[in-house]
């Protein structure tokens, strides 16, 4: 854990919020400022700052994230379609230095986005 990292401590549970899903390496929460009637966050327990620094010693999880979107999709009845997304980066508008995948649910989305 990092300790000052927002989302290290939305792990260890010291910030309150609606937990969708908990695994021993992933955790999923509802994003505080919805940019979709479903939008939540799918994290890494494990601390990686960004999509820039996924290595193959830690991208395992990775895909177990992908796994558990999937999975949540059917749950969360995201069936006529979702969107994944990871900003990486200043220019990317990465606002929390901890990975995370955004996944976005119950509207229409326009591409290219922003
Ligand atoms: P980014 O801007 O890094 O791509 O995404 C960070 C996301 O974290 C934003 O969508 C923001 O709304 C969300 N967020 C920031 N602080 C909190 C918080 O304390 N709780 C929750 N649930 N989401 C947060
Ligand atoms: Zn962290």
């Amino acid at each position: 854990m990092m300790s000052d990292c927002l989302f290290c401590k939305i792990i260890a549970g010291e910030i309150p919020l609606k937990k969708v899903y908990e695994d021993e390496t992933v955790f999923a929460f509802a994003d505080i400022d919805p940019q979709a009637p479903t939008h939540i966050l799918v994290i890494p327990k494990e601390h990686i700052g960004s999509a820039a620094e996924v290595t193959e010693e830690n991208s395992a999880v990775v895909a177990h994230i992908f796994e558990v979107i999937a999975k949540l999709s059917k749950e969360l009845d995201m069936k006529d379609g979702f969107r994944v997304v990871s900003n990486c980066g200043e220019s990317a508008g990465q606002s929390v230095h901890h990975l995370h995948f955004h996944v976005m649910s119950g509207r229409e989305f326009t591409w290219p986005a922003g």
